[in-house]
């Protein structure tokens, strides 16, 4: 295999594009709009699953392995690129940990590293019960993550065609032969879908989509003096990510709205409730905007990343849902697994090419 064509260039394209392309293939990117802009870009960027004892072996997998492997890729970025991520081991603190016990043996048992909050919520300390407070999870910024792959994808080699949507894959027999686009159409020895929340729809045609589907979250960014405080806190359903400059995200909604990215006033209050709730002194800060972004929604947020059951230069690595910024560099080791045969340190059957039913999940 010599050549590869993506398909969507965000951040699980345009990484497995870097990835393939560090490999010694011939890689073009071909993009819908421009890169990076679409649930990469809205994210929040936290490095790790929101409360890790609530998922299953595959899916902490990923998240370790792509939380091990953040801080090289961080610094790869900023050294090729010249543009900071702002990858920050922050840590999290968890509020209202329900089952407290419970979360804490299991953390016991994974070697999730857990420590006595190493200062105190002055100002959240009313709502701070329960409170478990993991030192190892990190942060990065997502536009700044996304225009730092975007540049060193480019430095690498890679070849980006942005406003080129993929709009048909061609096959004969058990070969992808071409990808139409209103630019030409391209072809490569193989075909890799990374449409995101999309790639059910670009995939319906050919059958065995897999089960992926949008879902919506929204997230209200502030302004505040920097250091007003010093990690990641979460509690029941949602989050504070402070960055380094004083923007705060508060995040996040979990919709099934379809392909609507609109905002919404309900979420927006759904969202202030919380950030003042727990921390008041938000009330101070200013709001700078809202965003919606489309999360690749997958069952049991288990990514897809295999080779399409029938067609033997098709592969798809899309499906991320929740955290697939944090998967994104354990998810390119998986599909560098399957297209070249290299090693892999996560077991990679579990994220084998599950037919769904592709029926309400296309872009009409
Ligand atoms: C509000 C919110 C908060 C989040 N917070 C976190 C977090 O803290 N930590 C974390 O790890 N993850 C988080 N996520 C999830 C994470 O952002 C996603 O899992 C991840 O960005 C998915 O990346 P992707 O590359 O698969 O998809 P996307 O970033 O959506 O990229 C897919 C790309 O494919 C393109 N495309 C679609 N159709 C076509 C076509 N036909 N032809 C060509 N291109 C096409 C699109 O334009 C897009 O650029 C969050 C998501 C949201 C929305």
């Amino acid at each position: 295999m010599n050549s590869c064509l993506i398909l969507g260039g965000g951040i699980n394209g345009l990484l497995s594009a870097l990835m393939l392309r560090q490999a010694g293939l011939e890689v073009h990117v071909l993009e819908r709009g421009a890169t990076g802009r679409e649930s990469s870009w809205a994210g929040a960027g936290i490095l790790s699953l929101l409360l890790p004892w609530d998922y299953g072996p595959e899916v902490n997998a990923l998240a370790r392995r792509g939380r091990a492997l953040w801080p090289g890729w961080a610094e790869h970025l900023l050294t090729a690129s010249g543009i900071d991520p702002e990858y920050l081991p922050s840590g999290m603190a968890v509020l209202d940990v329900e089952r407290r016990e419970n979360a804490l043996a299991w953390c016991g048992e994974q070697d999730e590293a857990v420590a006595q909050l190493p200062f105190t919520f002055a100002r959240i300390a009313e709502t701070a019960a329960n409170v478990i407070w993991l030192p190892d999870v990190a942060q990065a910024r997502n536009p700044r993550v996304m225009q730092a792959l975007r540049v060193t994808a480019l430095r690498a080699g890679v070849v980006l065609h942005e406003h080129t949507p993929a709009t048909r894959l061609l096959t004969i027999g058990p070969k992808v032969t071409g990808v139409e686009t209103p630019n030409g159409l391209f072809s490569a020895d193989s075909v890799v879908v990374t449409a995101g929340a999309w790639t059910g729809g670009l995939l319906a045609e050919l059958g065995n989509a897999p089960e992926i589907a949008p879902v919506r979250g929204q997230i209200v960014l502030f302004k505040a003096a920097p250091g007003l405080f010093p990690c990641v806190v979460y509690r029941r359903g949602h989050y504070l990510v402070p960055r380094a400059d004083g923007h705060i995200l508060v995040g996040s909604t979990l919709e099934e709205v379809g392909f609507d990215q609109s905002t919404t006033a309900q979420a927006r209050a759904e969202l202030l409730d919380f950030a003042y709730g727990v921390l008041p002194a938000l009330r101070q800060a200013e709001i700078v905007t809202q965003w919606a972004g489309l999360r690749p929604g997958s069952p049991g947020n288990v990514p897809t990343i295999d080779r399409h059951p029938a067609l033997e230069n098709l592969y798809v690595n899309s499906g991320h849902f929740r955290y697939g910024v944090t998967m994104a560099p354990a998810a390119g080791e998986v599909l560098l697994q399957r297209m070249l045969g290299t090693a892999a340190l996560v077991d990679v059957a579990p994220y084998a090419w599950k037919p769904g039913s592709p029926v309400g999940w296309v872009e009409r």
